[in-house]
């Protein structure tokens, strides 16, 4: 099983079951992204039962999953959001996050390499994280180095720097 990981903040009040699908589902309409990703995925099904079958909401128990907010695992092909460690605003921003991931892997990516777990990173954080930052160049490559650093906690700028450009044009 392969993990991708974002880091973990300290925050308030936790996120409830029924708050997270919701919140799922409203940000499904609001974003273009997420649409793009749905209808070239599922064309056929409903954007409402694509989240009731690729995302989860749960208490993350495992050891593994210590420290994440959420993570995509490529061989189920799901979305997991760790409840205790979200509030209801971060929900849209992971959610294009790892549905970036996941649309990564469904158009052929197999993270197993340095520069495409990078690139993937890259992506995501354009996407999720910094979609509305005033800095969204400076924004994506240090939430990008930060999240593959535990990874590759020497090389982890130089990897980021080297595919930056390539990377960054996704989906303008
Ligand atoms: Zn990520």
């Amino acid at each position: 099983m392969f993990i991708i990981f974002e880091n973990y903040t300290k925050k308030k009040k936790s996120v409830d079951k029924k708050t997270c699908v919701k919140q799922l589902k409203t940000c499904s309409k609001f974003s273009q992204f997420v649409q793009h990703v749905f209808q070239t995925t599922h064309p056929n099904e409903k954007t409402d039962d694509i989240i009731d079958n690729m995302f989860e909401c749960i208490e993350c128990t495992k050891p593994e999953h210590k420290n994440l907010r959420a993570f995509y695992q490529p061989k189920e092909k799901k979305i997991t959001f760790c409840l205790q460690r979200l509030q209801e605003e971060d929900i849209c921003t992971m959610m294009r996050h790892e549905l970036v991931h996941y649309f990564d892997h469904f158009q052929g990516y197999t993270f197993g390499s340095a520069e495409e777990l990078a690139c993937s990173e890259i992506k995501a954080a354009k996407i999720g994280e910094c979609k509305d930052e005033v800095f969204r160049k400076k924004c994506t490559r240090l939430v990008a180095q930060n999240n593959i650093k535990d990874r590759y906690p020497i090389r982890y700028k130089w990897i980021v720097n080297k595919v930056f450009k390539k990377c960054y044009s996704f989906f303008d």
